[in-house]
């Protein structure tokens, strides 16, 4: 289940860590923006609600929040650049428009349960997790 703000913030303080400003900030930014962003569209978020930051603490926080376990990161085919989101959504895959960037989530019915079975039965290999994602034309470029 998503976690809230207040979820994420209490849990942490649990644990004994500070809560800066641009903690509670930038929390606040992953849990109100459901798309996986990159460390500067975090930024742009930031300076346009005028949090003030340096690139480095930013950084560094994305680091710690990775650690914790609060945020994922991923790596798209297509890009250099690593996104984030929240950890605690609901499991999902991306679609990726190739044209545009636009990155959309996408929650699949049944996932890939049967397939996983499957490899189950045919392997004996048991999956624990698995990586998926959708490239294409998005709505707005295909008109
Ligand atoms: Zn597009
Ligand atoms: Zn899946």
């Amino acid at each position: 289940m998503k976690k809230s703000s207040e979820e994420i913030l209490s849990s942490l303080a649990s644990q004994g860590f500070r809560m800066t400003r641009l903690r509670k900030a930038i929390i606040g930014v992953f849990t109100g923006n459901g798309l996986p962003m990159s460390a500067e569209e975090l930024m742009d978020i930031l300076r346009a609600g005028n949090t003030a930051f340096n690139r480095t603490t930013v950084y560094r926080e994305i680091g710690f929040l990775k650690a914790r376990g609060v945020i994922n990161e991923i790596q798209f085919l297509h890009e250099r650049v690593k996104r984030y989101e929240l950890a605690s959504l609901e499991h999902h895959h991306h679609l990726v428009c190739l044209r545009c960037k636009r990155v959309e989530d996408i929650v699949l019915e049944n996932d890939l349960a049967d397939q996983e079975r499957s490899i189950l039965d045919s392997k004996g290999f048991h999956v624990t997790n698995h990586m998926l994602e959708f490239h294409g034309i998005c709505r707005g470029c295909n008109r």
